[in-house]
């Protein structure tokens, strides 16, 4: 075993200025636009203060797209990494638009802290409300960023209402538009009063220009848009809106910011808050209720398990979230479920245009390991003093699909095959003694898991299948004595789920289900994260 403890200092320093985060929101509301805007402006940043600074923006924008185009399929999750001023910046991708699926869930198992990006003509949408569903359960504190202000929308004040009244957050506004959504000014900074006035490039280019205008300056010219902010803001006031610290940390109040991601206006307040109020790594609670500190002997958690991100070189990569210590490629890590080493000769880092080999990571970043063979998604990795993190929870599948070998020759590779993706959480599979091995139920939080489940038995496994479809739409955790009351009912069956030989109840409606509990109060059936 190579050494690479470091001194525990310096792994908490290193912590310290990390920030690790994900941006969730519903398709089209802009999180690309906004990553990219993030990125370029923290690169734009530190290409100014280089000495040989070229075009630090091309550099960002094609790294990204070649990116796309080098996983081919866009179902995987990247890590974005940007330094900025000190602080380091993760950016952990979730995949959007309809490859959204339990992949997106479990991104948010490894992250710290969350933008929650809402259209500004579209207030909350239902991937928005999913994907919050997880940060609440997970603790996860949010920040609020409403974008599109450049474009007709919602008032200011109802987007925060709904923010408040649908989900319990309490919203607490650091700056303020001046003009309606569709007429933007500027933004007002709620602590200090600063005025930066929006106006579009000439030409209509897509970048705004950005302009401090002294507030009596900008009460003259900005006439009644400006004494309307000015009510607001006091109204904010009286109302109390301020952040509580305490309060965001604990997931029950979000710092709000206004913008529009695409011409880049109020992007740089919304980085400078991530690194402001966004949490740094910290220690770790196991699954006894231990902390592991972050300057502890190394320790991480594998969150995602992607296949064929190189096609050329069919691989196999387990990003690893690192929650505590100093990583060290090369060094010999014991993988907890099995308590066999693992070599990480082959470490990567998996941003940026290549994935090139890294040599060290600390708290908060992500590593990958490629072929290895036998990590399941929720697995602990850790050196030295052993520590099992708890399993990332599942979540609650709304598609549910039997599949059958279409040759019954390959019986062995539809098996292994079918156990391999499930050990990666492309779908989870569901079997009872009644359906057979051969016949295992296979379910999705999104229905295009099961297209990569096709392409891949058959490509990857050379195991063609059949899909078909089963009438449930809605699942909960029961347990032994209420399978039984269950067994035989109409609509409803009970499944073992093979990675953790949980029983999972499946139900062909809501109304089916209630009826069920109305009939048998005492029954246990345990909603699974962010259920439908
Ligand atoms: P995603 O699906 O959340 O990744 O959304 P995209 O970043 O692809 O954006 C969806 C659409 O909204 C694109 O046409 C963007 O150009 C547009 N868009 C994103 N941000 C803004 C904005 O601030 N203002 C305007 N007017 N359009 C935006």
């Amino acid at each position: 075993m190579s050494g690479g403890t470091g001194t525990a200092p310096d792994v908490a320093a290193e912590a310290a200025r990390r920030r690790t985060f994900a941006v969730i929101s519903h398709p089209d509301a802009g999180k690309s636009t906004l990553t990219e805007a993030l990125a370029l402006h923290a690169a734009a940043i530190e290409q100014a203060g280089a000495v040989h600074g070229k075009s630090g923006r091309r550099g960002v924008r094609s790294d990204w797209m070649d990116m796309e185009r080098a996983r081919g399929i866009s179902i995987t999750s990247s890590v974005l990494r940007f330094e900025y001023g000190e602080v380091l910046l993760n950016l952990l991708d979730t995949p959007g638009h309809a490859d959204f699926s339990e992949d997106t869930y479990r991104v948010l198992a490894a992250v710290d802290g969350a933008i929650m990006l809402l259209d500004s003509a579209r207030g909350l949408e239902a991937q928005t409300l999913k994907l919050f569903d997880v940060c609440r359960h997970r603790g996860i504190p949010v920040i609020t960023f409403v974008n599109k202000w450049d474009r007709p929308g919602r008032e200011p004040l109802e987007l925060l209402d709904e923010v408040e009244q649908r989900i319990g957050l309490r919203p607490a506004p650091l700056n303020w538009p001046v003009g309606v959504a569709g007429d933007f000014r500027g933004l007002i900074e709620r602590d200090g009063g600063a005025f930066t006035r929006f106006r579009r490039t000439p030409g209509g280019a897509t970048r705004a220009i950005a302009e401090h205008v002294p507030a009596e300056q900008a009460a003259e010219e900005e006439g009644e848009a400006w004494s309307t902010a000015v009510e607001e803001l006091a109204l904010l006031d009286e109302i109390g809106a301020a952040l509580d610290p305490d309060a965001f940390a604990a997931g029950t109040a979000t710092p709000v910011l206004f913008g529009a991601a695409l011409p880049n206006f109020g992007v740089s307040a919304l980085l400078d808050t991530v690194c402001r109020l966004a949490p740094a790594p910290s220690a770790r609670v196991d699954d006894t209720g231990t902390e592991r500190p972050v300057a502890a002997p190394f320790a991480g958690q594998v969150f995602k398990v992607q296949a064929g991100m190189d096609r050329a070189h069919r691989d196999r990569l387990a990003f690893v979230r690192v929650c505590s210590g100093r990583f060290e490629r090369g060094m010999s890590l014991t993988h907890a479920r099995t308590g066999r080493p693992l070599a990480t000769k082959y470490a990567q880092t998996v941003f940026g245009r290549d994935r090139s080999t890294l040599d060290a990571a600390y708290p908060g970043d992500v590593i990958g390991l490629p072929n290895a063979a036998g990590l399941t998604v929720g697995d602990t990795l850790y050196v030295r003093t052993p520590v099992v993190f708890p399993p990332i929870p599942a979540f609650a599948p709304e598609h549910f699909m039997v599949a059958r070998a279409t040759d019954n020759s390959r019986a062995k590779q539809f098996r292994r095959g079918i156990d391999q993706l499930d050990g990666e959480g492309v779908v989870q599979v569901l079997r009872s003694d009644l359906r057979g091995d051969q016949a295992p139920v296979l379910a999705a939080v999104g229905p295009l898991q099961f297209d990569v489940v096709t392409a891949r038995m058959a490509e990857e496994f050379g195991a063609p299948v059949e899909l078909t479809r089963l009438d449930y739409s809605t699942a909960r955790v029961t347990d032994k004595e209420s399978a039984e009351t269950l067994s035989g009912r109409r609509g409803v069956e009970v499944l073992t789920r093979s990675l953790d030989g949980a029983l999972i109840a499946v139900f062909v409606d809501k109304w089916r289900l209630r009826a069920l509990e109305r009939e048998h109060p005492g029954i246990t059936l345990t909603r699974m994260l962010a259920a439908g």
